[in-house]
């Protein structure tokens, strides 16, 4: 599944030119923003994104803001929260709130690439279910 549409979201540049180039090694498409507000920017424009990493601590819109923000207005986008030692405790926040995982940083690149391919294959089935779920409502198809 490494034709997944990622958004990573770090207000750390060199991190996210760094993850960016790796994952799209892996022939992901990655969409790069350094801030919450660029995040939700780009969700309004990208109506592709399937999985966002999402940093937990960044100055303005922190990682738990943007998360409540996309689960409010793309429930069907799955998250997985970045996080520093510090900041666990954001990070299971985060998972209460809807995030589907979450990675300590500095991330293992086998262990983030086989966390979005689960993640994009949870948003993948859920999305195929709803499809299914209207042919029966249109075809009268009993369950
Ligand atoms: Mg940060």
């Amino acid at each position: 599944m490494s034709d997944a549409n990622i958004l990573l979201v770090d207000d750390e540049q060199p991190f996210v030119e760094t993850m960016t180039k790796r994952l799209e090694k892996r022939n992901y498409k990655v969409n790069a923003a350094f801030s919450g507000y660029d995040a939700i920017k780009i969700l309004e424009k990208e109506s592709q994104v399937e999985v966002v990493i999402l940093d937990v601590k960044m100055p303005g819109k922190d990682g738990i803001g943007v998360l409540q923000e996309i689960k409010q207005k793309y429930p069907l986008i799955e998250v997985i929260m970045l996080t520093g030692h510090a900041t666990v405790e954001s990070a299971i926040q985060g998972m209460k709130l809807g995030a589907y995982d979450y990675l300590m940083k500095p991330c293992d690149m086998n262990e983030l690439v086989a966390k979005v391919d689960e993640a994009t294959g949870k948003k993948r089935a859920h999305e195929e279910k709803i499809v299914e779920a209207r042919m029966k409502r249109i075809t009268g198809t009993r369950i």
